[in-house]
């Protein structure tokens, strides 16, 4: 329930709700933008979750919303707002057809014809384009102010034909479904064609051709159960809005009318056909003889329903005189006929009479069934059998079968079914999503699907089920599916410049690996600092996944430390320290001071050197000096032709 005052999507602000169906609610709001009235319909939370059924909701909305007809009721946007979906619409003031035949029960045959005509239109309109309504039913026909019926939820009403499972969202509509839909066949024109031969059915009569006490039980009739003709509930009708309304409920949809105009026309003759007091109520109420439906039909509706209409007003004034002659002949011939079908019928229930038919009672309550069998004279014997194809309750097979001409008083057998069996759900790991949820629904399950992150099942794919595969269920129980929506998605952190160790730490914390590890030479970096990363900080990645890092690799090379003045001894532990190696050479010298001092080397201090290379030394040795006159000076780079003495 969404608060007066509340702004939806920004635009829309919330006066009142108007009114609340099986997955959405709608309300009054006051669209900001453009200063007008509309209706907003807010998809339950609940549906929002289920993927496949929002996408429909969206896909069918813009389809709905090319649809500008005067019998439509115009889409004008759609969003996505707080979680949830909205469409916001034409808000069409008045009265669903629906309250308005619970209020007032049946409607006037021409009334009736007028509003289906109209619903007709507004279906024609939308088949010529494709778009077939899929739940058509009073509670989608709104009589606007000036008696123009209005048609809403062209085609966003419900999920689809593969959808069509009998859950809660379709309780209460299951009596306009038809046939094919309740099976979970495709839908098409011909579909609809069955949901206005109900509602027509419902207009006449005051009651569905089907009722049951649950949605299941409902479907089930729609798809077995024979309607009772409209007349049986209904005297006053004319046998060809009989024949029209049951074809339109034909449970073969290539046995129905081919389409809506085909049903147009064949209403519009038999608007012409309608006793003339009938058409006469049109232009003037509360005039019908007693016991016509109009009698029912309280002021209030009667205002609305008989005011001038915009459209489709025509054709139904009195009847010219000798009509009406020649229809009064055949009331009189029908009414013949009648009372002898009763003194038929009180012959053959009569005692001594012996021999009854048996009523076909597959697909009724037991209790109906019981009473329908005795009504007959017949003694019903119920026994029970599970069933997970016939829904509990209701009557699976009868002995003697339906038609049996059997002695009064005899006992039929009735098979009752006692609900489904139990079965262990079946496992549909690894399947796609639709696959298991086709899986699920032939083994007698109701599947929904839901989304979950996943690192070890691919995206699409099940998961698993809630109940797990394997539980015992009793058929027809609700399945969750959990289907893979892939490895969930984390932030690659940035590592750059962090130890490898903190990397690897902090990259497992988001949920990531460390993959390769490459090692590079830096200068300038610590060993074992991160470098770079791949990917890099920022990018789309998955749990698990791994990012590969360069790390810093102490050099090989190294700077010669100076040890020109050293004592060999002192300069070759200092080598060795810096990762080089001392090599000797003599230097000659008549310096006592030095001897056994590095004179000079090479490569020379502060060069950079690979590690492990050697630095060649001179050490001073001390030699006899070949000509006295240069006693001190220190020699050239002569000493290599001088053999050394001793070393060090
Ligand atoms: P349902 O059609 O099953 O009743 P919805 O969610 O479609 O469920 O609509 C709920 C109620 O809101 C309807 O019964 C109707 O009274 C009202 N409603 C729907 N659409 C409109 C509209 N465009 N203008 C006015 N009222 C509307
Ligand atoms: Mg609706």
């Amino acid at each position: 329930m969404i608060e007066p005052e509340t702004i939806i999507d920004g635009r829309y602000r919330v006066i009142s709700r108007v009114g609340s169906g099986g997955m959405a609610d709608v309300y009054l709001a006051q669209d900001q933008l453009l200063g007008r009235e509309v209706a907003v319909k807010v998809l339950h939370q609940h549906f929002a979750e289920d993927q496949e059924f929002v996408e429909r909701f969206r896909r069918e909305a813009s389809s709905a919303a090319g649809l500008s007809h005067p019998n439509i009721v115009g889409i004008f946007d759609r969003g996505e707002w707080n979680g949830t979906y909205y469409i916001a619409m034409e808000y069409v003031a008045g009265r669903s057809l629906k309250s308005i035949v619970r209020e007032n029960g049946p409607l006037e045959p021409a009334v009736a014809i007028d509003i289906v005509i109209q619903i007709l239109r507004a279906a024609q309109f939308a088949h010529k384009r494709g778009v077939i309504h899929r739940d058509l039913k009073p509670h989608n026909v709104i009589l606007d102010e000036e008696g123009r019926v209005r048609v809403t939820d062209f085609g966003i009403a419900r999920a689809g034909a593969s959808d069509m499972t009998l859950t809660g969202s379709i309780m209460g509509t299951a009596q306009y479904l038809s046939p094919e839909q309740a099976q979970g066949y495709s839908v098409s024109e011909a579909s609809d064609i069955y949901s206005v031969g109900v509602i027509l059915y419902e207009l006449l009569t005051g009651v569905v051709p089907f009722e049951g006490d649950s949605a299941v039980a409902i479907a089930f009739k729609q798809v077995s159960a024979e309607p009772r003709p409209p007349s049986e509930l209904n005297p006053a009708l004319p046998p060809s809005l009989d024949a029209i309304v049951l074809r339109a409920l034909a449970k073969d949809p290539a046995q129905r009318f081919e389409s809506a105009g085909e049903l147009i026309a064949a209403l519009e003759r038999a608007r012409h056909e309608l006793p003339a007091f009938s058409g006469a109520t049109v232009g003037a109420r509360g005039n019908g003889p007693p016991g016509q439906a109009s009698g029912r039909a309280g002021p209030g509706a009667g205002a609305l329903l008989l005011a001038p209409h915009g459209r489709g007003g025509d054709g139904y004034g009195p009847a010219p005189e000798d009509d009406r002659r020649r229809r009064g002949l055949l009331w009189a011939l029908a009414a013949l006929l009648a009372a002898g079908l009763v003194a038929l019928a009180l012959v053959l229930l009569l005692p001594g009479s012996s021999k009854v038919r048996v009523p076909n009672v597959v697909g009724h309550t037991e209790q109906s069934a019981s009473t329908a069998l005795r009504s007959a004279g017949l003694n019903p014997v119920p026994s029970l059998a599970a069933s997970s194809s016939v829904p509990t309750g209701l009557v699976i097979s009868e002995t003697p079968p339906a038609g049996s001409l059997v002695k009064k008083g005899s006992r039929v057998s009735i098979l009752v079914s006692g609900g489904p069996a139990s079965e262990p759900l079946v496992n549909v790991e690894g399947l796609s999503a639709s696959q298991a949820v086709a899986k699920l629904r032939k083994a007698g399950f109701k599947p929904t699907t839901k989304t979950q992150p996943s690192t070890t099942v691919a995206a699409g794919k099940v998961i698993g089920t809630n109940p797990p595969a394997g539980t015992e269920l009793q058929l027809g129980s609700p399945v969750t599916v959990l289907v893979s929506s892939g490895p969930e998605a984390v932030h690659v952190p940035d590592v750059v410049g962090q130890s490898l160790q903190a990397a690897e730490a902090t990259l497992t914390n988001a949920g990531l690996a460390v993959g390769t590890v490459t090692k590079k030479v830096s200068s300038t970096q610590a060993p074992g600092t991160v470098l770079s990363q791949s990917p890099s900080t920022g990018a789309s990645a998955h749990v698990g996944d791994k990012v590969n890092l360069t790390v810093a690799q102490a050099s090989n090379e190294a700077a010669v430390p100076n040890v020109v003045g050293k004592s060999e001894a002192l300069a070759a532990a200092a080598l060795g320290e810096a990762g080089f190696k001392p090599k000797t050479a003599p230097a000659p010298t008549t310096e006592p001071a030095q001897v056994g001092v590095v004179l000079k080397q090479s490569p020379a201090a502060g060069a950079r050197a690979r590690k492990g290379s050697s630095v060649t030394l001179s050490v001073g040795v001390l030699s006899t000096p070949t000509t006295p006159t240069t006693p001190t000076t220190p020699p050239a780079t002569t000493t290599t032709t001088t053999p050394p003495a001793a070393a060090g």
